[in-house]
């Protein structure tokens, strides 16, 4: 792994391209993100939705697993789409091609399950919290995934602690599952299989609140559905997601980042 070493480690738009927005887009050409919520914490999906939606999906679905936790949902913002349809069903629609599998699910609600029949339908994953929960211990159950995004504790249930170098970590991770390892904290690191690695430090402390890394799970999968490879994607988003916690300041709740994008955005495709 220590044999590839890019000129440098630092994250940054020079690493990677925002994916155009072209005249003849249209809501599905921008990307179509898929997010399942769990029954009981549903704000996590939602923030997760928000996160998709500023960073530029066309169409974002939150699937609830019953009524109430749809009508919970359904109680939010209204661009989503509220379905309770049952995963099958939602995977016959081929344009449902980048889901986010995790937040504010449990371990136990179906959710490796339900991991096994999207990532066996080819679709793109991203995992996080309750799905990475899942398979504390045996990650390999994660196969498939195109981004896991752990926390240091998410990461040491998965593959043991990363130690005190987080970098060589991640990338052993990726290299063990073939998927993309977004390893959270002060300083982010977003490894690849092939052993591309980025380390984020363009986040302010501020980010440590609820419901942020939800934000950036939703982030990542949108730019997955608008066409950016999972290590230009989960790079990206990591960026993009400290610059915008960056603009708003210390007060900073998990709410407020996905409108702060907006500038971000912005700014980004400006230059
Ligand atoms: P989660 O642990 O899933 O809630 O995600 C927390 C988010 O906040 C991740 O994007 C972390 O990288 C970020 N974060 C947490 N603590 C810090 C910190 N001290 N400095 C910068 N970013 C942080
Ligand atoms: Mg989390």
């Amino acid at each position: 792994l220590r044999t590839v070493r890019p000129s440098t480690w630092e994250n940054g738009p020079g690493l990677w391209r925002l994916p155009a927005i072209t005249p003849l887009a249209h809501k599905y050409s921008r990307g179509v993100v898929t997010i399942l919520a769990g029954a009981g914490m549903t704000g996590a999906a939602r923030l997760a939705a928000a996160g998709a939606r500023r960073a530029g999906a066309g169409l974002v679905t939150l699937a609830a697993p019953d009524r109430a936790a749809g009508d919970v949902l359904r109680a939010g913002e209204p661009g989503v789409i509220v379905t309770e349809a049952p995963i099958a069903a939602l995977l016959a629609d081929a344009r449902r091609d980048v889901w986010v599998i995790g937040p504010g699910m449990t371990a136990e609600e179906g959710t490796l399950a339900a991991f096994g029949a999207v990532a066996s339908a080819g679709r793109r994953v991203v995992a996080d919290a309750g799905l990475l929960a899942a398979a504390a211990g045996a990650p390999e159950r994660l196969r498939g995934a195109a981004v896991l995004t752990p926390h240091e504790g998410e990461f040491t249930r998965l593959f043991g602690s990363p130690g005190t170098d987080r970098l060589c970590a991640a990338r052993a991770a990726a290299a063990r599952l073939g998927s993309v390892v977004l390893l959270k904290g002060p300083d982010t690191v977003v490894a690849a299989p092939d052993g591309r690695a980025a380390i984020n430090a363009h986040a302010p402390p501020w980010l440590a609140t609820a419901g942020t890394g939800d934000v950036l799970a939703g982030m990542i999968a949108a730019l997955l559905a608008q066409g950016m490879p999972p290590f230009e994607a989960a790079s990206a988003a990591a960026w993009l997601h400290g610059d915008a916690a960056l603009r708003c300041g210390p007060g900073l709740v998990a709410e407020d980042l996905a409108a702060a994008l907006q500038k971000t955005l912005e700014e980004c495709r400006a230059t």
